[in-house]
C-alpha cells in the first residue's frame, strides 16, 4: 500500500529526484550554485508551464469575468514609489558582526534562561519545527555549565524583532554560540536594484518587480478603456518576480527569483467584500485540490487584524503542509483600493470608473489571490510523492494529476526487435505527439520501463504487444496509480486519454 514517507527525508527524496531526473537543478552549478536560484530542466519546465497552464485555463480562459496581461519585468520607478515598495518592502535584518552570517529578524529567536530568579543567559535558535526543544535544550546545557542550582523557569521564544535594545547585546549568535555580535534589526529593501539607459547615477535605478500585481494596477485603464470589462472584474498575471531574501530556504519554497500568478478581482466600494474574499479562498482551494493539491493537505491562516496594513481589510493565507511544515501556498488579500488611489495620486491620472448600471464613478477595490508558481509546484511534488510496493519490489512513484504530468503517456513497444511491432508503436506514438507531450521507451525489460515513467509522474503506459499486430489491433493501456490493464483500440486510447487529460 502506499505510505508517504516521514520528514524530514520526504525533503530530500524530492530533492534528489528532481536532480536526478531533471525537474530541478540549482543555478549556475558548474560555478558552485547560487543560493536562491534555481533552473528548470526539462521535465521540471514541462511541470511548471502545465501547472500555469491549468491555472490560466481555469482562471482566465474558461471565465467570463478574468482577462489576462503581460506586463515589463521593469516599470517606471514611480510605480514603486507609489505602491509604498520603495519605502516599506523590507525584512528586518540581523548581521552577526563575527561569523558575517545574516539573518532575518522575525526568524531569529531567543530567550532568556531564568533560574530561580536569576536570568543566567541567553538562548537563541533560528526558526524551524524543532526550535522549542532545541532551545531547552540549549538552556539546559548553559544551567548545567554554569553550574547554576534551582528551578528553571519555562523557555519562552521570542523573535528578534522584539527584543529590547540591551538584549541585543547578551543574545547569542546562532553561528557562533556567543552573545556580543549581533546587531539591531535593521530594514532592508528587498527590491533587487539596476540602472536603466547609459546613465549609472541615481536618476537611472530602476528595480525588478518583486511582485507581478502593481503591473496590474497601472494598467487598469488600459484595460477598462480597450477591453468589454465590467465590474466586478479581474486582471490575471504570470510572470517572474524577484526579491533579494535575506534567507533563502526549502529548496524552491522561498527563492529570489520565482513565479507568480496573481488576479487582480476589481469590486464596487459597496460590494460585500468579506464574502466575496471568502468565495476566492473557497474557489482557490477547490482548484489545488483539482489539480492533485489534496484538501487534507491545506489549511487557512487569517492575518491578525491589528498585524494587517492599514489599508488591508483582511488576509487570508492558504497554507500547505510542506514536509518542513505548515506554510504558505497562497496569499488572498482584500486591499481596498489603496493601489489604485496611489498611482491616481502619484501619476495625477484619474483612475475612477464609471459604471453604467448604478450611474456613478468610484476608484473600485479589489480582492487579490496571489500565488507563486515554485510553491505549487513543490506542493504538488510533495503530496504525490510516494513509496510503495508492487509485485515484492520497491517502486517511486509521483502520483501527479494528468494534466500537470510532464509526459502525458508513454508509449513501449513490447520488445524492440521485432520491426513490426517498433513501427506500429513508433507510429502511434508519434501521432499521439501531435496533441500532447508523450515518451517513447523501447529499452530494456518492460517493469523496469513502467518504473522509469512512474518515477517521473507519467500516467498512462501504452504497449503495444504482438496481440496488437496478430490478432485484436488493440493496444495495453496501463494506469500509473490502479496498476489496472486495460486493452483499447486507437480510437478508444485517444477517447480515454482526452478525457483524462484534458478534463
Ligand atoms: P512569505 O511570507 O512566505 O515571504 P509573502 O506573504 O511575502 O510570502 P506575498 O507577497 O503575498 O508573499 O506573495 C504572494 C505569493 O508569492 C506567496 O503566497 C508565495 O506563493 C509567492 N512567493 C512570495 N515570495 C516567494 C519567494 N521568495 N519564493 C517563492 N515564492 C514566493
Amino acid at each position: 500500500m502506499a505510505e508517504k514517507k516521514s520528514t524530514p527525508s520526504l525533503m530530500d527524496n524530492i530533492i534528489n529526484l528532481c536532480k536526478r531526473r531533471g525537474f530541478i537543478f540549482q543555478s549556475s552549478e558548474i560555478y558552485g550554485g547560487y543560493n536562491g536560484f534555481f533552473d528548470y530542466g526539462p521535465l521540471g519546465v514541462e511541470l511548471k508551464n502545465n501547472i500555469k497552464q491549468a491555472w490560466w485555463k481555469d482562471m482566465v480562459q474558461r471565465r467570463d469575468d478574468i482577462v489576462g496581461l503581460d506586463s515589463t519585468i521593469i516599470h517606471h520607478p514611480m510605480t514603486w514609489k507609489a505602491s509604498g515598495h520603495i519605502d516599506n518592502f523590507t525584512d528586518p535584518l540581523v548581521d552577526c558582526k563575527e561569523s558575517r552570517m545574516r539573518y532575518r529578524a522575525d526568524q531569529l529567536f531567543f530567550a532568556p534562561v531564568i533560574v530561580g530568579d536569576e536570568t543566567i543567559g541567553y538562548v537563541s535558535v533560528l526558526e524551524d519545527e524543532n526550535m522549542q526543544t532545541a532551545a531547552e535544550e540549549q538552556a539546559k546545557d548553559l544551567k548545567r555549565k554554569l553550574g547554576k542550582q534551582g528551578e528553571m523557569k519555562a523557555v519562552v521564544l521570542k523573535d528578534y524583532t522584539q527584543a529590547r535594545p540591551d538584549e541585543y547585546a547578551l543574545i547569542p549568535s546562532p553561528a557562533t554560540g556567543k552573545p556580543g555580535s549581533l546587531t539591531p534589526p535593521r530594514a532592508f529593501n528587498m527590491m533587487f536594484q539596476t540602472y536603466v539607459g547609459a546613465l549609472r547615477d541615481e536618476t537611472a535605478v530602476a528595480y525588478l518587480r518583486p511582485e507581478t500585481a502593481q503591473g496590474i494596477f497601472i494598467n487598469f485603464k488600459n484595460v477598462v478603456d480597450t477591453g468589454r470589462v465590467k465590474i466586478p472584474f479581474g486582471i490575471a498575471q504570470v510572470g517572474k518576480a524577484f526579491r533579494n531574501e535575506i534567507n533563502p530556504r526549502n529548496f524552491i519554497f522561498r527563492s529570489r527569483e520565482f513565479e507568480q500568478m496573481e488576479i487582480e478581482y476589481f469590486i464596487s466600494p459597496d460590494a460585500d467584500w468579506a464574502s466575496l474574499h471568502k468565495g476566492w479562498i473557497e474557489y482557490c482551494m477547490n482548484w489545488f485540490d483539482s489539480i492533485g493539491i489534496p484538501k487534507t493537505c491545506l489549511s487557512t491562516y487569517d492575518h491578525p487584524k491589528e498585524k494587517l496594513a492599514h489599508y488591508s481589510k483582511g488576509t487570508t493565507d492558504i497554507m500547505f503542509t510542506y514536509p518542513f511544515g505548515v506554510q504558505e501556498l497562497q496569499g488572498v488579500a482584500a486591499r481596498g483600493n489603496y493601489d489604485l488611489t496611489q498611482h491616481a495620486n502619484t501619476s495625477g491620472k484619474s483612475l475612477e470608473y464609471f459604471d453604467d448600471s448604478t450611474k456613478t464613478k468610484y476608484v473600485p477595490h479589489v480582492i487579490e489571490p496571489s500565488v507563486g508558481v515554485d510553491r505549487i509546484f513543490l506542493a504538488v511534488l510533495s503530496a504525490g510523492y510516494h513509496e510503495e510496493e508492487v509485485e515484492g519490489e520497491k517502486r517511486v512513484v509521483l502520483k501527479l494529476h494528468p494534466r500537470l504530468a510532464p509526459y502525458k503517456a508513454a508509449v513501449f513497444p513490447l520488445v524492440k526487435n521485432k520491426p513490426e511491432l517498433v513501427a506500429r508503436a513508433e507510429a502511434l506514438y508519434k501521432k499521439l505527439q501531435n496533441r500532447w507531450n508523450v515518451a517513447y521507451d523501447a529499452a530494456g525489460a518492460i517493469g523496469r520501463r513502467y518504473r522509469r515513467q512512474d518515477e517521473i509522474g507519467t500516467p498512462f503506459g501504452i504497449t503495444v504487444d504482438f496481440d496488437t499486430i496478430e490478432k485484436d489491433d488493440k493496444v495495453t493501456l496501463r494506469d500509473r496509480d490502479t496498476l489496472q490493464q486495460i486493452r483499447l483500440s486507437e480510437d478508444e486510447l485517444i477517447a480515454y486519454l482526452s478525457k483524462k487529460i484534458d478534463g
